[in-house]
């Protein structure tokens, strides 16, 4: 699904990405953890082609997609959650999901309504069966601003379902959320994962990317350290050493 091989990236010589190769098999989840600046959205600005790396290769779906424009490597099925959610404020929630649904051919997420109908109505019914399935599909017609911090990492979450993704970028999805709105986050990105979409989940609640990921990277200062099973990686020296300064049981 994803091969990302051997990229690097400086800012101002600080190297975020300092030689990064890693893969993403079809329908699997990826669990990418790191302290902060470790270079997790990074990677992602990269993979998603917002940032063009100094040099190495990203293939998605057996294609190169290093340095495409992101658009076009959203309509080829690899969507994404920013860390900072892009909301427009004063667009109803409806709206906030057709912009991305009008963008994009019907795939493999969403069930094949968009293919008997035309322009307009199949991105509404793409945006409207991403509300429906986050749950917000009661509050379409809400602004978008008046939506609680739960609401809106849910509606973050609808915006890139609507683009039909066989891959799935997450940058802290369950950030700032309450321990039960978490849980109700965890929930969803398992049925997303039950559907065959590949995810890629960038998390700091350790509860949430061990339950989630069959397969854990392990960054620090821009290098991949570890990766394996959750298990091989809690257990890891290294990685206990850079990342599990505290207790993950608490
Ligand atoms: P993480 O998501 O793991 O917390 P980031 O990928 O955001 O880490 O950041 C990795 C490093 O790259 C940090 O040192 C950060 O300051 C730097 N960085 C990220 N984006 C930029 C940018 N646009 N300009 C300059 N430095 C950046
Ligand atoms: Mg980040």
């Amino acid at each position: 699904m994803l091969a990302v091989s051997d990229i690097r990236l400086s800012f101002r010589g600080v190297r975020a990405l300092d030689g990064v190769s890693l893969t993403i098999g079809a329908g699997e989840t990826l669990g990418i953890i790191g302290p902060n600046g470790s270079g997790k959205s990074t990677l992602f600005n990269v993979i998603s082609g917002i940032y063009r790396p100094d040099s190495g290769s990203v293939a998605f779906q057996g294609r190169t997609i290093t340095g495409a424009d992101p658009r076009a490597i959203v309509a080829a099925g690899l969507a994404r959650t920013y860390q900072n959610k892009r909301l427009f404020g004063s667009l109803t929630v409806l709206e906030n999901v057709l912009v991305p649904a009008m963008r994009t051919q019907p795939g493999s997420f969403l069930s094949d309504i968009a293919g008997s109908r035309s322009g307009r109505d199949a991105g509404e019914a793409k945006a409207r069966e991403a509300l429906a399935f986050v749950g917000l599909d009661d509050l379409a017609d809400t602004e978008a601003a008046s939506l609680a911090y739960g609401q809106q990492n849910r509606l973050e979450l609808a915006r890139a379902l609507a683009c039909d993704p066989a891959l799935l970028l997450l940058d802290e999805p369950a950030a700032g959320l309450s321990p039960s709105e978490r849980s109700d986050m965890r929930g969803l990105i398992e049925r997303i994962r039950d559907r065959g979409v590949a995810i890629a989940l960038v998390e700091h609640d350790m509860r949430v990317v061990m339950q989630l990921s069959s397969r854990l990277v392990v960054l620090d200062h821009g290098v991949v350290i570890a990766g394996g099973t959750p298990a091989e990686v809690t257990e890891n020296p290294e990685v206990v050493a850079a990342y599990f300064g505290t207790p993950i049981d608490d």
